[in-house]
């Protein structure tokens, strides 16, 4: 059967568990998507070596390639709809890269603030930067472009990577004089990053201020006790701000009782309810909001053969059209003798 629909593709490195934040920025919007477009999601453990190569991260890449696969399909992305498969396996990628590296040049690379951003957060200097590192957005580029996606749903912080792909995509296309690649559009959700439970503007596993969307209703509890608030307020009858405060901005995204948070936030600024309240409602509705996820993730959870599963479908899938791309790719090239 040909799926007719345009394709999509957006994805995660296997660095740890997915949290409200991740939820908010990309997942909700994939979960959405899957419907319109002909979804690829890419786990993309290659990526994780760029920035972590030693054997002691590498040795926990399956661990997080599991979490993270169970978070798909705890959010409902739906396995039989879209394409979920582990970069890795797909060989293409390798050789693929290896041409795309000749059609892109070392300063426009260097010049990109990702690379720098990622470089400074690995703490590796202008001596220390890996070749692969520099190479980040040529294997974004590759993973983008072997299933000929069109729309690429990122982060802001990914915007200039998808313009690399688009300019390796032409470029190949001219040098080759073919049409292989189309010009993929990069996706931006319009929405604010969701602060973390301490205040800071970014919810952030490295910062250890997230949610996890695999937290049990204790630990939800727990976290939105003792979440940042109004400094100002110390105690319940002084006047609070709504605005910018975290626990309201957590009240909008995940309270679906819409009554009770106008009602909240109109004694939270006469100063007519404690925090307290506000913080066992929050918690309330965060549950509710992760209930749904909960139980999807209990039916795949006992049965890791299962998401094995899963994930082989999908790379194979991948695999078929990656090979599809490849021909085009080795046609248009010529390099290669015809048999
Ligand atoms: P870090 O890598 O610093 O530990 P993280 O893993 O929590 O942070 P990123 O790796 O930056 O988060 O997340 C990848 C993508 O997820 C981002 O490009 C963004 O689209 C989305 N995202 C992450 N955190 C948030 C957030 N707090 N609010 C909205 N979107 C987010
Ligand atoms: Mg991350």
């Amino acid at each position: 059967m040909t799926n007719l629909k345009k394709r999509l593709l957006t994805g995660d490195r296997p660095t740890g568990k997915l949290h409200l934040g991740h939820y908010v920025g990309s997942i909700q919007n994939r979960v959405k998507l899957q419907d319109e477009y002909d979804c690829y999601f890419i786990v993309a453990d290659l990526h994780t070596l760029t920035t972590r190569p030693e054997k002691e991260n590498v040795v926990e890449v399956p661990g997080f390639i599991r979490e993270l696969v169970l978070d798909y399909l705890a959010c409902g992305i739906d396995p039989v709809k879209s394409t979920i498969f582990l970069q890795s396996h797909v060989p293409a990628t390798f050789e693929l890269n290896l041409y795309f590296e000749m059609l892109i040049t070392l300063p426009r690379l260097s010049r990109l603030p990702t690379i720098k951003d990622m470089a400074r957060a690995a703490s590796l200097d202008d001596e220390s930067l890996p070749f692969g590192l520099v190479g980040y957005p040529v294997l974004q580029a590759v993973d983008i472009l072997l299933p000929r996606a069109v729309l690429v749903p990122v982060g802001r912080d990914n915007e200039a990577h998808v313009e690399i792909a688009r300019e390796i995509g032409r470029r190949f296309n001219h040098t080759y004089g073919a049409d292989v690649f189309p010009e993929p559009e990069a996706l931006v959700p319009s929405e604010r990053l969701l602060p973390g439970t301490d205040g800071q503007s970014k919810m952030s596993k490295s910062l250890g201020n997230a949610i996890y969307l695999s937290d049990d209703a204790k630990t939800v509890e727990q976290k939105v006790r003792s979440m940042f608030t109004d400094p100002k307020r110390i105690r319940a009858d002084i006047p609070g701000t709504v605005e910018g405060n975290p626990v309201f901005i957590y009240h909008d995204y995940f309270n679906d009782n819409i009554a009770e948070v106008a009602d909240l936030k109109e004694r939270y600024r006469t100063g007519k309810v404690g925090d307290v309240e506000v913080k066992r409602k929050l918690a309330a509705a965060i549950n509710r909001f992760l209930e749904p996820l909960r139980e999807r993730r209990a039916q795949y959870e006992g049965n890791p053969r299962f998401l094995d599963d899963i994930l082989a479908a999908g790379t194979e899938r991948m695999n078929t059209v990656a090979t599809e791309t490849m021909h085009m790719v080795r046609d248009a090239m010529g390099l290669f003798p015809k048999a």
